[in-house]
């Protein structure tokens, strides 16, 4: 069917049909407008065989003739199916309807369209660029009897534009500088952003030799060797100096990138050129951060044991020896407490600066957190030096600092180790200095300790009972025992005392003994002190609910308790909490506790009689306080320590001890309670003499919670015999 109607079309007699195409204009000169010229023969196949569409169309839209290739471009099997198929150009084949009408009125206007271009749709539906030259033909009249032309389909041409206008729109947007440049290294085109950032007119770069860049800093030969790298590699990066239109300097991230195609020499290079210094500024002050002490500028861990790595390479090549110094302030806790946070921040940056200037230049000072400093002396040649440079430092130290308008004396405790003799790595030499320390601290003769092997043993026990404690804590392996407490007069049981215990995983029960001398020195006793009174406190009241009839519970405290500023606030909020009667709770102190500041103790020992709990003296007679002494202490009762009870069969003078002792807390209005019953004899005796409780493995020895409910049932209901025995 298309082959024939084009026959037929082609072979027409314009004349006879005024629609037809070929009824060409003579005056314009059109190839088909000679009389009875018919496309036949090398004009018919070079319109079938044409690259470009070709066509011819009527005013309002219609196609009147359309070679193969127009059918192709618009995706038509024949260019009959194109003629038969789009009928309203208008409507169908312009994706905006109005470039036909900018097309028509072009027509109108100059009878010729040229380059016009235009999205269509094909047969398919998808969009395509074309472009169009094409002109009207008028009849004899002038009036348009249709328009004839080429259509060229350019969506090839047009993403490549695209393309290229998307990379121009990068050059120009992009915050790195870019130069292009050419083979002989002058710049042919720069983007805003390069112009930017030398603060120079494009027009003054371009046409200039490259070394406008002008890395001097890094030495003149630097593009050269930049330049040839991207000859021969194709692409060269690195940092350089480079100077601004001013004269100023400022640090580059610089590439070099050659353009080549094929295997040819390349035709330009793009030069990249980013301003870093505000990057490496940066990294230099994180670089800081990780590696200095904020408060004090000082070296921190890091950096110390990175310093101290390098001193030891350098120390072993030159066969020489290095002391590092653990210095720990006395102290410094009292400071920030008693002072405040910022008083402690003031002292330790004074600290630092007199550690610094008592030292050497080629010393590492460095701190190590909280009041912990580390000297690292590369200088000192044997154990001597060493000792003399701690010597220096604790007489520098001897004087006072003035911080938040206070004389502050503060001193170190020192620990010195030396390499090669105390440690092959920077974390061990720092490590057996602190160990040394630790014996320092301990030791009050001493301010400054040399590191021995020796000292590692007993340091790891202690270190790993501490570990232990610690996690017995979090994984409540503490519990309490309660020893009973007989009222002599009556012989019922008034009230019981708590005691520790530790259900170790391996070594089974543990005895507060053995761990409690501990929990003070590493600070636990705190923690372990808050939770014994809580839970002994809570017990107390359970059993109350279950109608045991106690008068009340005893806590123990230790020295380092006593001696806590928080002490008092803490009791006052845990019997808060849990709601006991403070008549209820009393608390036991031993003497040592208030040996070391009397003054103090009695101040601490009325805040808590304030809370309304009572006191009583443990294990007394071991320490060295009078009765009279104790006269003016506001306390209830005196508890005589066991070694006294446990002479009271034979030795008449113990004896004679627990007498007058009864005797004049009776005066002083004290109770007496004795520890350590454990014989019929010795309740007699107590007994006899008026003492007024009886504690003791005669009754009772330390049992858990619910035996000792059903002890205190069965005893309280005569169950058991006068004097009771229990069962030991
Ligand atoms: P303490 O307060 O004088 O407690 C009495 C100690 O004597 C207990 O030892 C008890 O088991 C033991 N004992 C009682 N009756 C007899 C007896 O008839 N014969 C003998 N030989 N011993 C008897 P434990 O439980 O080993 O406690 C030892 C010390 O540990 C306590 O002495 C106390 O100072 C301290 N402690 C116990 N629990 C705590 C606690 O929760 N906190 C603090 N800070 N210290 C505690
Ligand atoms: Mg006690
Ligand atoms: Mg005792």
């Amino acid at each position: 069917m298309p082959d024939s109607n084009r026959r037929v079309d082609l072979r027409a007699d314009p004349r006879a049909d005024p629609a037809q195409p070929d009824a060409g204009d003579h005056r314009r000169g059109s190839v088909a407008t000679e009389p009875g010229f018919k496309v036949t023969g090398s004009f018919r196949r070079f319109f079938e065989n044409a690259i470009e569409g070709i066509y011819q169309t009527t005013p309002d839209g219609r196609y009147l003739r359309a070679n193969p290739a127009l059918a192709r471009v618009y995706g038509f099997a024949s260019p009959a199916a194109l003629i038969a198929g789009l009928t309203d150009i208008a409507g169908q084949l312009y994706v905006d309807p109005a470039r036909r009408d900018a097309f028509k009125r072009a027509m109108d206007e100059d009878g010729v369209v040229r380059d016009f271009e235009a999205q269509v749709y094909r047969a398919d539906g998808s969009v395509i660029w074309i472009t169009e030259n094409a002109r009207c033909v008028r009849g004899s009249d002038g009036a348009i009897q249709y328009y004839e032309g080429t259509v060229e389909d350019i969506t090839a041409r047009k993403a490549s534009e695209e393309h290229i206008r998307l990379l121009a729109t990068v050059f120009e947007t992009v915050s790195d500088g870019i130069l292009i440049v050419d083979p002989a290294r002058i710049v042919r085109a720069v983007n805003p952003a390069y112009v930017a950032l030398v603060g120079a007119p494009a027009a003054e770069i371009v046409g200039r030799a490259l070394d406008i860049l002008a890395p001097d800093k890094d030495g003149p030969g630097i593009l050269d060797q930049a330049w040839n790298a991207a000859e021969v590699r194709g692409l060269w990066s690195g940092e350089a100096t480079c100077r601004r239109a001013q004269g100023d300097p400022f640090l580059a991230a610089l590439s070099i990138c050659a353009v080549r195609e094929d295997a040819r020499p390349p035709s330009h290079f793009v030069v990249t050129c980013a301003d870093i210094s505000q990057r490496r500024m940066h990294e230099q002050n994180l670089w800081h951060t990780a590696n200095f002490d904020m408060l004090t500028q000082l070296p921190n861990r890091r950096l110390i044991a990175e310093r101290l790595q390098q001193a030891m390479l350098r120390a072993a090549r030159q066969r020489a020896s290095l002391t590092v110094l653990f210095l720990d302030l006395n102290g410094f806790k009292q400071v920030n407490d008693g002072l405040g946070h910022q008083a402690g921040d003031e002292l330790l940056k004074l600290v630092a600066a007199r550690l610094r200037a008592c030292t050497r230049q080629s010393d590492v000072v460095g701190r190590l957190g909280g009041d912990e400093f580390v000297v690292v002396a590369p200088d000192v040649a044997d154990r001597q030096g060493g000792h003399r440079l701690a010597e220096k430092i604790l007489l520098d130290f001897a004087q006072p600092f003035r911080v938040a308008g206070q004389e502050i004396f503060c001193q170190f405790a020192v620990g010195v180790a030396f390499y090669p003799q105390d440690g092959e790595t920077a974390d061990e030499l720092i490590r057996n200095a602190d160990v040394a320390m630790y014996v320092a601290k301990k030791d009050n003769s001493r301010r400054f300790v040399s590191f021995e092997h020796s000292m590692l043993p007993r340091l790891a026990q202690r270190l790993r009972t501490e570990n232990e404690l610690r996690r017995a804590i979090e994984r409540d392996e503490l519990l309490l025992h309660y020893q009973p407490r007989v009222e002599t007069r009556t012989g019922r049981v008034l009230g019981a005392e708590a005691l520790i215990r530790w259900r170790h995983p391996e070594r089974g029960l543990v005895m507060p003994g053995d761990f409690i001398a501990l929990a003070e020195e590493c600070g636990l006793i705190a923690v372990i002190g808050e939770s014994t009174l809580r839970r002994a406190c809570a017990q107390f009241l359970r059993w109350q609910a279950d109608g045991l009839a106690l008068a009340g519970i005893s806590v123990n405290l230790s020295p380092r308790q006593f001696l806590d500023v928080g002490l008092v606030r803490t009791i006052e909020a845990v019997m808060r909490d849990v709601g006991i009667a403070p008549a209820c709770l009393e608390l036991e102190l031993t003497e040592s506790a208030m040996s070391v500041d009397m003054e103090r103790a009695v101040a601490t020992l009325r805040a808590l009689k304030g809370l309304g709990v009572k006191l009583s003296i443990d294990d007394f007679g071991t320490g060295y306080s009078s009765l009279g002494r104790l006269k003016s202490l506001p306390i209830d009762a005196i508890k005589i320590d066991r070694s006294f009870i446990r002479g009271l069969g034979g030795s008449p003078t113990d004896r004679r001890i627990v007498e007058a002792v009864t005797e004049l807390a009776e005066v002083l209005g004290f109770r007496v309670v004795a520890e350590g019953v454990e014989t019929i004899e010795q309740a007699d005796i107590l007994r006899h003499i008026r003492c007024h409780e009886l504690q003791g493995f005669l009754i009772s020895r330390p049992v858990d919670a619910d035996d000792l409910a059903a002890l205190v049932r069965r005893w309280n209901a005569g169950a058991l015999p006068a004097p009771p025995v229990a069962d030991i």
